[in-house]
């Protein structure tokens, strides 16, 4: 993993090669010092998705344990507006944290030095 200053931009205007050590705007592809490749953004891994859908689960059976009331017999109830309420927080805290994800994947730079690409 390269190691980088985290800047206050969203994205670090420079970054340094973790083989020659030269500075590299972001963006460019190759270091045209020792021939490095750059490649941005790493790919979520579908355990990202798991993990967002896990924890909006968890979510929502926490949130219907929590309002769920009791009648005079003891039997759970829960109306149907909480419940959609319910759902639709839990799928949009899925899809945020999926996306927030993606986000933190797409500011991160990996540098590669194949042999086959030197030829
Ligand atoms: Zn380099």
């Amino acid at each position: 993993m390269p190691q980088m200053k985290k800047g206050k931009h969203a994205t670090p205007a420079l970054m340094r090669c973790p083989y020659c050590r030269t500075e590299l705007a972001w963006g460019v592809i190759r270091c045209p010092k020792c021939n490095a490749r750059i490649s941005y953004g790493c790919k979520v891994p579908i355990t990202g998705f798991v993990l967002a859908v896990v924890v909006a689960f968890l979510t929502a059976s926490s949130l219907i344990a929590l309002l769920t009331t009791r009648d005079a017999g003891g039997t759970p109830s829960i109306s149907d507006a909480v419940l959609t309420g319910i759902g639709a927080f839990s799928v949009l805290l899925g899809f945020g944290l999926w996306l927030l994800m993606i986000r933190l994947a797409q500011r991160s730079a990996s540098f590669s030095r194949s042999r086959r690409l030197d030829q």
